[in-house]
């Protein structure tokens, strides 16, 4: 379905467009520049590329190309701001990031919008989720920031120093603030590049950097490709990389890394287990299902993607969840009533496309809901596979869309093997009746997070990160801290 003109503002400054149903206003610029050291600049080689809206494939922005001279302008005006950024007092620190919260706060309703016209999600995620958990991580270590002491009893914490961030597109404006609020929290200063396909958000949040008063080039924020990226890897006045995305991005990440003094933690793919014991409120378990793989359309790493279901019960699991699926609504991300919003570009659903064919390729039965999807945009009806074997790819591989992958188990070890017969680590889900089971659970799948009876529940008190493939290091909570400070006895 085409967003209306009226909904979206092109010029050279900024135009308001009136309100459309559930949003206030939209305001996109046509061109957005480069934020190095508090300005918005032109990148040095004058390029710029699109960003469009996966639900319409309509231009929504043009954005800066960011390169290795950008970037190392980039770095140049980080370095310079730390001096005077790391030494500033704690409380001070803390305070330029409470006002980034409060801002955030403030203007989260075209936050919401404009993340959900560039990445696809459905508002009521964008609206519920991604924007006020991204304002609860600013508030969350703003508190830290003059409470390093408290954090580290008996050592002294320091900051790192210019620390690069790259971030995915599946929680652009979250992961903007997983990787900024710590760093500057702890006297580090930044280089952000957001992902190619969702840059809006970052450069919204670049406003507010510039609205709250933060000192220039403490935030700088550079659009671009992976080209950008490894131009932050690999330049030498970078102290930190903080990455999310893909294992094989990260496993290249790694290798530039090795043998460089530069610190790194790394957030990758995941191939979850949810697991449901016959004794589980069957009904929540299949919300929780449902919540576990169609949230954010299956784009999320963490997501529960494979489903274990204990074979006394999984006829009926299976029935009730593709029942719930028929009830899904797929299609215009602005919609307040949309369950699954557009696939985020066209790469990703040829991605999820080809994943479909191997499935069936590998002879597993493949279910679909049959909802209507609109004729133009990127779309992904949700999906499952049942007769699967551990072996199969679409058991194996993160397929990174809503499709979900069925398996059965007779014994407690069984499930356990099975959730564990995995090169991933990052998530997992257990739904049980018994207190004890769980315990078992969570204390046995090689994960960094098992959620008990619900899925995907984030908290910036909650440390997250992976084992395995799935990554090295943790974000949130005391452990993101750690992640960038060097602790001296
Ligand atoms: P996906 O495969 O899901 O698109 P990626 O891992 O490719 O995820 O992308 C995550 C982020 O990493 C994006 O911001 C992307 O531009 C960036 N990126 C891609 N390749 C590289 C690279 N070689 N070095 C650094 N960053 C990269």
């Amino acid at each position: 379905m085409a967003i209306p003109e009226n909904k979206l503002a092109f010029g050279d400054g900024w135009q308001y467009s009136p309100a459309p149903e559930s949003i206030d206003h939209i305001k996109v610029r046509k061109k957005y520049d480069l934020f190095i050291g508090g300005d918005f600049v032109a990148p040095v080689k004058g390029r710029y590329f699109e960003t469009i809206n996966p639900a319409t494939e309509e231009r929504l922005s043009r954005v800066g190309l960011g390169t290795e001279l950008d970037v190392d302008k980039a770095v140049a005006a980080a370095r310079k701001a730390y001096s005077s950024w790391s030494r500033m007092k704690a409380a001070e620190r803390g305070k330029y990031v409470y006002r980034i919260a409060r801002i955030l706060q403030e203007r989260a309703r075209e936050f919401a919008a404009i993340e959900s016209l560039d990445g696809g999600k459905p508002i009521r995620e964008s609206r519920d989720v991604d924007i006020p958990l991204a304002a609860a991580h600013f508030f969350y270590y703003a508190g830290w920031a003059d409470k390093l002491d408290y954090a580290f009893p008996g050592r002294t914490a320091r900051p790192l120093g210019v620390a690069g961030q790259i971030i995915p597109w599946n929680f652009p404006l979250l992961m903007a603030a997983w990787k900024i609020a710590p760093a500057l929290a702890c006297g580090n200063t930044v280089v952000l590049k957001p992902a190619e396909t969702t840059p809006l958000t970052a450069m919204k949040l670049a406003e507010v950097v510039a609205d709250a008063g933060l000192p220039p080039g403490v935030v700088n924020i550079v659009t671009g490709a992976g080209d950008t990226g490894a131009a932050i890897v690999n330049h030498p006045g970078v102290d930190k990389i903080a990455f999310t995305g893909s294992t094989a991005v990260g496993r290249i990440i790694q290798k530039a890394l090795a043998g460089t003094n530069k610190r790194y933690t790394l957030e990758l793919g995941g191939k979850a287990a949810n697991i449901i014991f016959a004794d589980a409120a069957i009904d929540q378990a299949v919300e929780g299902i449902v919540n576990g793989i169609f949230f954010n359309q299956g784009h999320v790493c963490c997501a529960g993607s494979r489903l274990l279901v204990q074979e006394s019960v999984a006829d009926q699991v299976i029935q009730k969840l593709k029942d719930r699926m028929d009830t899904l609504i797929v299609g215009d991300p602005l919609d307040k009533n949309t369950d699954i919003g557009a696939i985020n570009s066209a790469a990703q659903l040829e991605t999820i496309e080809s994943y479909l064919a191997i499935g069936e390729e590998e002879g597993a039965e493949l279910y679909q809901s049959a909802c209507p999807v609109p004729d133009r945009g990127y779309w992904c009806r949700p999906t499952l596979f049942t007769g699967v074997s551990q072996s199969n790819r679409v058991v194996q591989e993160e397929i990174f869309g809503p499709v979900l992958a069925i398996q059965t188990f007779r014994t407690f070890s069984e499930a356990l093997s099975k959730a564990n017969n995995t090169r991933y680590g990052l998530s997992g889900g257990v739904w049980t009746d018994k207190g004890a089971k769980i315990f078992k659970i969570t204390q046995n799948v090689r994960a960094g997070v098992v959620w008990a009876n619900t899925f995907n529940k984030f908290d910036p008190t909650s440390p997250f990160g992976g084992y395995k493939e799935s990554g090295v290091g943790r974000e949130g909570g005391l452990h993101g801290l750690d992640a960038y400070l060097k602790l001296e006895a």
